[in-house]
């Protein structure tokens, strides 16, 4: 049995039904992601997990163990939000000692789980500070520290890096992975940031609107969308999906569907030099991010689409092109969004 197990999980705010009957297993040790667009329902779920939310329907099991209707306090898991929630007028060590004293434990293994904690998470030097002298980073990891020394069954982060900035983001990231494959813990994590997603997922719960769209290895997400949705979310930029019709000459497009091109199965030739075969367009907007460039273009049948590319352009906004995509990684959908199959 799996160590996590979501069964038929419901949840309704008045007549709203948010969370429409969620089954989910998670094994122990995994890192799970949840991800969805705003409103989908991502932090509602991780807060019934976490017994911040009455469970309307369904069951939560953690280690054989119904748990559904217990009290957060009685879980045995950590959160770890978003806003760091951290006791402004305790230091660093009375922060992240805190759980541990009310639970009476002894001062002398208090002292040595969060000695711990702070060497993990390069906290060591600060453990006399208040929050309030810490960078927004050193807060969130002392948020981090504060759920390590409880030692609990299962982590759950919501959106913890959201309030840091980009550089900081990808540190903290960074860190947090390293972390994971340390501790070995199990994981859940809330994020809208879907390289978040892709880069710490063992595996990813795409959600829409209450319901989970697929579940997989962030590869198997990117290489098999079971739907237009789950194609569109994971990857950036996003996957170009047009009408078929647009872009003729790949095969096993279902009638009034569409073909999905990742941005780095379409390449570009000036016009004058292209080969024969090249769908014609004319160059919309070129981004050039340095190690990589992005290329907008409208072919002249309607289809707008981006191209990545690992070199610099010589391509500028206006230059008519021939349009080539790699057909053996297209991915073709039909007209409701669904998953079809080559052939
Ligand atoms: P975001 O990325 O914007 O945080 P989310 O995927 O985490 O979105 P939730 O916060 O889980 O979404 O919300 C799911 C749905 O439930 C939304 O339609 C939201 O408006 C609704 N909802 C959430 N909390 C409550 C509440 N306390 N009362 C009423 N409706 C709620």
């Amino acid at each position: 049995m799996a160590y996590l197990q979501l069964q038929g999980i419901e949840k309704f705010f008045g007549e709203h039904r948010a969370i429409k009957g969620i089954d989910l297993s998670i094994e122990q040790g995994e890192f799970v992601v949840f991800v969805g667009p705003s409103g989908c329902g991502k932090s509602t779920l991780l807060r019934l997990i976490a017994g911040l939310e009455h469970i309307d329907g369904g069951t939560l099991r953690l280690d054989g163990r119904d748990i559904t209707h217990l009290p957060s306090s009685q879980r045995d898991l950590a959160m770890v939000f978003q806003s760091y929630a951290l006791y402004p007028h305790m230091s660093v060590y009375e922060n992240m000692s805190f759980a541990l004293k009310l639970a009476k434990v002894d001062p002398k293994v208090i002292r040595e789980k969060v000695d711990r904690a702070a060497k993990i998470l390069n906290l060591t030097a600060f453990l006399d500070r208040t929050p309030k002298a810490l960078s927004g980073g050193q807060r969130q990891r002392v948020a981090i520290g504060r759920a390590i020394v409880r030692a609990p069954k299962v982590f759950l982060f919501d959106e913890p890096l959201s309030n840091l900035d980009a550089a900081l983001r990808g540190q903290t990231r960074v860190e947090i992975a390293k972390l994971h494959r340390d501790l070995g813990a199990t994981t859940i994590y809330v994020t809208h940031d879907q390289v978040e997603a892709m880069t710490l997922a063992d595996r990813i719960v795409v959600l829409r609107d209450g319901l989970i769209e697929q579940v997989g290895t962030p590869l198997e997400l990117y290489d098999q969308p079971a739907n237009q949705f789950v194609a569109q979310f994971i990857g950036s930029p996003q996957m170009n999906v047009v009408e078929g019709k647009h872009v003729p000459g790949v095969p096993g497009v279902p009638a009034g569907g569409f073909l999905g091109l990742r941005p780095e199965d379409v390449t570009l030739q000036p016009a004058a030099q292209a080969a024969s075969g090249g769908l014609p367009g004319t160059v919309e907007l070129v981004e050039s991010l340095g190690a990589e460039t992005l290329i907008y273009v409208k072919a002249d049948s309607g289809a707008q689409l981006v191209a990545r590319q690992a070199t610099r352009s010589a391509l500028r906004n206006g230059d008519r092109v021939g349009i080539f995509v790699e057909a053996t990684n297209a991915h073709r959908f039909d007209a409701q969004g669904r998953a079809a199959r080559a052939g």
